[in-house]
């Protein structure tokens, strides 16, 4: 069901409760060190000033115990709200205080005020009803625009929509709708999804959704260690999910009788030492045994894998891709996944990157403008992928 965009509203003199995504990285000292997320949530924020609501922006910050942990306040993020948007932006110390619902009352017509962490009550993720309504704070409008969070039910993103009339997407959500969602409903051919990173329990759920959509699956990272053992083969010390492995075979033999073509890396670059600088070499091909020696551990995909999965890269239409190649935030073990994201940078085909640690591959390398799009939400991403409706959307008036 299509829901109510930001794009819809009316919002002149309308009290307006936005859920913003400020969860931001602080150092000790309590700065900002990266403010993606604030310049990100820009767009929906000038628009709705700029057509005249009276604006108060939520969100949550870290894993806070209390009120008083207050390493993981908002402030710093009003400031440099403010500072992006050269005017004043007011600040309130809770985000349910008297003080916060006069300073709400009180805003003008394109005014904006922050409130403190939502976590700062348990009573935000546990949903509860009464905190809900006193967030909500008689808003007329909600707009959630905070697609990291989307797949929680919390009060700032399902709850409060219960108490305001009408609730919208930001334009971040909707960014993430149209290509998670609508641009996957008829990929162009052959649709190539790219599944790498630590576990094949953690992407099971997606690589099930789309086994019978996608043409070609290509396979990285330590998954693929469970698939080879699966298979038969010694994986040395790599990491391997001993509990998986009849699932791998299942997903194998799915992926044969939908005739979904599923490669997993030739060979496999491996090292007997988990550090910078460490020795490596690459095993033979596995239509040649392939196995790993014990005391070894396969830390990225070889040189033959790295040339067939980029020539995949270079034939597909549409291109999904969650998970690194191998261990690339090592640099000795990066080849894999920075071939792959450079592969991913140059093909013409629609990409997808699916949050999480790809997103950062395709930042090391400098190539996120390269790609069709970048989710900013990990679990939120999966969730979409996976088929799932997210309670932060589901939520929203219908349109
Ligand atoms: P995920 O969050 O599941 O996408 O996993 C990403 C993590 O998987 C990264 O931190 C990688 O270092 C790690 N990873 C990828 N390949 C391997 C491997 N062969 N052995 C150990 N860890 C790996």
């Amino acid at each position: 069901m299509a829901k109510l965009s930001i794009r819809d509203l009316d919002v002149s003199g309308k009290a307006v409760l936005m859920r913003v995504d400020f969860n931001v990285p602080l150092n000790d000292a309590g700065e900002i060190t990266d403010d993606t997320r604030i310049v990100s949530a820009l767009p929906s924020i000038k628009q709705l000033l700029s057509g005249g609501a009276r604006l108060t922006l939520c969100s949550h910050l870290g894993r806070p115990k209390n009120e008083s942990d207050l390493k993981y306040s908002l402030r710093p993020a009003a400031i440099r709200l403010s500072e992006l948007l050269n005017q004043d932006v007011a600040f309130a110390d809770s985000c349910i205080s008297e003080q916060a619902a006069a300073a709400r009352t009180a805003l003008q017509a394109g005014e904006i005020i922050l409130l403190e962490n939502t976590r700062f009550y348990p009573e935000e993720k546990s949903n509860d009803a009464d905190f809900a309504k006193a967030l909500a704070g008689g808003a007329e409008i909600f707009v959630n625009d905070a697609f990291g969070t989307a797949h929680r039910a919390h009060a700032s993103t399902e709850g409060v929509t219960h108490h305001i009339a009408q609730s919208a997407m930001g334009l971040l959500i909707e960014r993430e709708l149209e290509f998670l969602c609508e641009k996957l409903e008829s990929p162009s051919s052959p649709f190539l999804v790219i599944m790498g990173g630590a576990k094949v329990s953690d992407k099971i759920e997606v690589i099930t959704a789309l086994l019978d959509k996608a043409d070609t699956f290509i396979i990285g990272g330590a998954m693929a260690y469970t698939f080879r053992k699966a298979q038969g083969h010694a994986v040395g010390d790599s990491l391997v999910e001993n509990d998986k492995l009849d699932l791998a075979l299942d997903i194998l033999k799915k992926a044969d009788e939908l005739n979904t073509r599923f490669l997993l890396p030739a060979d496999t670059r491996i090292t007997q030492e988990f550090k910078n600088g460490a020795e490596t070499k690459v095993t033979d091909s596995y239509a040649d045994g392939g196995n790993i020696p014990d005391g070894w551990e396969g830390i990225d995909i070889g040189d033959v894998a790295i040339d067939e999965f980029c020539a995949e890269i270079s034939q597909a239409g549409t291109i999904v891709w969650n998970g690194p190649m191998g261990v690339f935030e090592i640099n000795s073990f990066e080849a894999g996944t920075k071939a792959v994201t450079e592969a991913v940078a140059k093909s013409s085909a629609l990409s997808i990157v699916g949050g999480g640690d790809s997103v950062t591959a395709v930042k090391k390398y400098g190539l996120a403008d390269q790609v069709s799009f970048i989710s900013t939400g990990g679990g939120a991403s999966l969730e979409l992928l996976e088929g799932k409706q997210l309670p932060g959307v589901t939520a929203l008036t219908d349109s």
